[in-house]
């Protein structure tokens, strides 16, 4: 099932759940603006190489847009619009002042060189820069896209409307990042993790980690969780898989990597093959990197009893349902992965108040929103009596919904 068909699906389950009225039902599903755009830019050979970007706004009741810019090959219109749904019931469940948006070029990040990609950056921003902004739509980072893309993407847009630090988050700290914004999203992992093994009995030290997905998220996840006592005992990323029984050296990995090394080529480790990553016996499964990755032909196989979606969308809903009857707990990307957004969401704040804080609040604000959003949830699961994914869903969609009516639709 593609990502929007998935997202949809439990996005209506989660309206009947709720009740919602069929009209309203509809008005929340339709994106409010789709932006398609021409990206052609001059490659360094001199040959030109044209590119399509986009920007799906899905919806604005509770606030400005926000969400993501990721430069990948898969990424069109279906894939964009079914992460900027997933971003209006995620700063919902996290309760940010925030709608929902997504933006993508299909792009091979890794074939352009740095100047091409600066070039590819700033045509597109060009291109979408009177539809984004502070108070209206607010990108962020995204998987093939960094710290250094925002930068481009602020100086870009200061050239139309003047210098405004706020119209994107996961700046570098020079421009206005903040401290904590890297880590944001691997640390929200972990948080989510802790909630979600202490309801079973159960901690971090002591309990087993597979990792799919060694970049931001995967690699930072993979670190905490190491540094809390926890075994990471398998990594995989696009080069290859590994795994120790003991627990992989994560530090010495990383040191590994950032000196250019391949995964598959670190000592402290054997290969494995990437088919059995997800099936590898471990507590927890951390899908990290693409969506879908979990379908009806793995999840009979999966020996996880839990599983963390770090990634947007990593299970399709043929293999939520095995996954339920198998007994394997999973904890929803629109919660579990929440921890980008809201530390993009205090680095907005940080910006709009010009006053910076120090990464010991930004850590501590993030556990206190992550907390709390976990304990909506299992309100809604309660009161729905329904799985993590429906008790996230219905808390996000009901404020969504609720934000929607209080404005009413008077011309
Ligand atoms: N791209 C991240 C996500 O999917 C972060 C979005 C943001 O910070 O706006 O949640």
């Amino acid at each position: 099932m593609n990502a929007l068909a998935a997202t949809s699906r439990n996005f209506r389950q989660a309206s009947r759940l709720l009740g919602l009225d069929s009209k309203l039902e509809k008005s929340l599903l339709i994106p409010f603006r789709e932006i398609k755009v021409e990206c052609t830019i001059p490659k360094d050979d001199g040959s030109l190489v044209s590119f399509v970007g986009f920007r799906v706004q899905h919806d604005n009741a509770r606030g400005p847009m926000k969400g993501g810019i990721r430069y990948h090959p898969e990424v069109d219109l279906d894939e964009v619009n079914a992460l900027a749904q997933l971003m209006t019931w995620k700063t919902a469940v996290a309760a940010l002042p925030y709608g929902g948006a997504k933006g993508g070029i299909g792009c091979s990040p890794g074939d352009l060189s740095n100047s091409e990609l600066e070039r590819l950056t700033r045509v597109f921003t060009q291109k979408i820069h009177d539809l984004i902004g502070t108070h209206t739509d607010i990108p962020a980072p995204d998987m093939g896209t960094n710290a250094q893309t925002m930068a481009w993407i602020l100086d870009e847009y200061s050239k139309f409307h003047g210098h405004s630090p706020a119209v994107v988050t996961g700046k570098p700290i020079e421009l206005g990042g903040s401290l904590g914004r890297d880590a944001a999203t691997g640390r929200g992992v972990v948080f989510a993790t802790e909630s979600l093994l202490a309801e079973h009995g159960k901690s971090i030290s002591g309990s087993t980690f597979i990792i799919q997905g060694f970049g931001n998220v995967g690699s930072w996840a993979a670190s905490i969780f190491h540094e809390r006592g926890g075994k990471v005992i398998a990594i995989g990323d696009v080069t290859g898989s590994i795994k120790n029984d003991n627990g992989i050296d994560v530090p010495a990995l990383i040191k590994h990597k950032n000196e250019g090394g391949a995964l598959k080529d670190f000592n402290g480790a054997e290969a494995m093959d990437s088919k059995d990553l997800l099936v590898h016996e471990c507590d927890v499964l951390l899908p990290c990197a693409l969506g879908g990755v979990l379908n009806r032909e793995n999840a009979p196989h999966v020996k996880a009893k839990f599983i963390i979606e770090a990634a947007n969308h990593p299970t399709d809903p043929e293999a939520d349902e095995i996954l339920a009857k198998k007994g394997v707990v999973v904890l929803p990307d629109i919660y579990a992965n929440s921890g980008g957004v809201i530390v993009s969401y205090f680095e907005w704040v940080q910006n709009i108040q010009g006053f910076m804080w120090d990464e010991e609040k930004v850590n501590m604000e993030l556990k206190k929103y992550m907390n709390s959003s976990f304990n909506n949830i299992k309100q809604m699961c309660k009161s729905h009596d329904c799985n993590l994914r429906m008790g996230a869903f219905t808390l996000g969609v009901n404020r969504v919904a609720r934000a929607t009516l209080l404005r009413g639709w008077e011309a």
